[in-house]
């Protein structure tokens, strides 16, 4: 460890141990057996205590760490004393061995954004798709996503006895990802991962024109980005709106440090200042390799539908 990390890296750090935290009140709420679902907007937009605990642990966790930070959450929660068993004060280690880009050594508190989606795919959550749920902690500075957290608590639930269940996974741009390993898809393949329970006409428009060998739908912003670091697709098509800031600024963070290019449907990058509109109007496109061969079969009245 560097003898005074950089803020960065202690954001980092506390961001990843956090996450560890989250995925613990995520099995501890799924094991007692009542989800305690709440329909936001919809049948298909929903809040579980896993969602509510784990916003509460997170936010609160960074804030009283760090008082200066913009938080902003997906749930809309009352103001509540938070139980100090979700208070998570500890900072990996192992992130703090590493040394800070120079390019964001300077970066103060007051200077970030951090995006939180407590739980992502929380649908998939209700019906048992656990592997498709994420925790999201997006950093952002300047309005880009500059580092993120991903934890994956059920990674290897069906493996069987032995296997560990869960994962974090961290990045930041201009250093690399960690926790998961970058493999290459099936040569010559393309292979769309694209939502399971937020479809519709023009998402379907889009990803019919890519001349795709399969077409993979599951849940999670998050999960689908793991799906393309690990090569189990080769593209994150969803042609409409529907995710928001926290769905997309600790995935393309991630993405992004390996290389890798999220954007919406236009190709034009999204923005994460603390005024910025929360949801991503004009959908998502995100690739490891290839983003050109994608985004230039977008049809136009798809990107006319689809306005930024
Ligand atoms: P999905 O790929 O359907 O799991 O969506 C990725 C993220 O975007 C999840 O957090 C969803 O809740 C959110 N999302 C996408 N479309 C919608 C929608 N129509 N209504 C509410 N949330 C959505
Ligand atoms: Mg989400
Ligand atoms: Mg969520």
């Amino acid at each position: 460890m560097s003898a005074s990390p950089a803020f960065l890296m202690r954001l980092v750090a506390s961001s990843f141990s956090i996450a560890e935290k989250a995925q613990t009140v995520v099995h501890q709420v799924m094991s007692g057996g009542d989800l305690g679902v709440v329909e936001k907007t919809g049948a298909h937009d929903l809040q579980t205590k896993a969602d509510r605990l784990v916003q509460l642990s997170i936010c609160s966790s960074l804030a009283r760490k760090f008082p200066k930070l913009t938080i902003i959450g997906e749930e809309d929660l009352p103001f509540q004393e938070v139980d100090e068993d979700l208070i998570e004060s500890l900072q990996s280690e192992e992130v703090l061995k590493y040394s800070c880009p120079t390019q964001y050594d300077h970066i103060k508190e007051d200077e970030i954004v951090v995006w939180v989606d407590p739980l992502d795919g929380t649908k998939e959550y209700t019906e048992g798709l656990l592997d498709h749920v994420t925790v999201l902690i997006g950093i952002a500075y300047g309005g880009k996503a500059i580092a993120g957290v991903i934890n994956q608590p059920y990674y290897n639930y069906q493996a069987g006895a032995g296997a560990v269940l869960g994962r974090t996974i961290w990045g930041v741009l201009n250093l690399g990802t960690f926790g998961i390993q970058l493999k290459e898809p099936p040569e010559g393949k393309h292979i769309i991962t694209t939502t399971r329970s937020h479809g519709n006409k023009l998402a379907n428009d889009c990803i019919n024109v890519m001349n795709a060998d399969d077409v993979i739908r599951v849940g999670g912003a998050g999960n689908k980005v793991l799906q393309l670091i690990e090569g189990k697709a080769t593209a994150y098509i969803f042609a409409s709106p529907g995710c928001k800031k926290w769905d997309t600024c600790a995935p393309e963070a991630i993405l992004h440090a390996v290389s890798g290019k999220l954007t919406d449907i236009h190709g034009n990058p999204f923005q994460y200042h603390k005024d910025v509109k929360h949801m991503n109007s004009a959908g998502v496109l995100a690739t490891l390799r290839n983003f050109e061969y994608y985004a230039s079969r977008v049809p136009d009245s798809v990107k006319t539908a689809l306005v930024p």
